[in-house]
């Protein structure tokens, strides 16, 4: 289908976020391009116990996985979230909960976990 490689990015739906961490996927893990799946303050949402959501939010990482091979999987949260309006360090514990999360799923590609601060930098959690 393509020769690009793809990368696969759990992101909030705030688009202050979305070239950030695409840029960094890239640049970091040389590909081409990075499959969004949105969700408001989805740090919130994938360390939280709302199967269904879950289930969809699976759904659509599999997609990226099964169609664009993708290799990596990253999970990010936010500074300055209204989707999930916690401290910096809650945060971080979210995000780590949701490197567990996914790894539970048993995708078999390399899990992050990214934080971009107030600056719209990366920093892997
Ligand atoms: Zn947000």
């Amino acid at each position: 289908m393509t020769d690009s490689k793809f990368a696969t990015a759990i992101n909030c739906i705030d688009g202050r976020t979305q070239t950030p961490v695409s840029d960094w996927i890239k640049e970091k893990y040389s590909v081409n391009y990075v499959d969004m799946i949105t969700e408001p303050g989805c740090d919130k949402v994938v360390c939280g116990r709302d199967q269904n959501i879950l289930d969809k939010i699976k759904s659509k990482a599999l997609i990226s996985i099964n169609a664009h091979k993708s290799s990596l999987v990253a999970v990010a949260g936010h500074h300055d979230c209204a989707g999930n309006p916690v401290s910096k360090e809650e945060h971080l514990e979210q995000i780590k909960k949701c490197v567990e999360t996914i790894k539970s799923w048993n995708l078999p590609i390399e899990t992050v976990g990214l934080w971009v601060n107030e600056k719209s930098e990366i920093e892997q959690v």
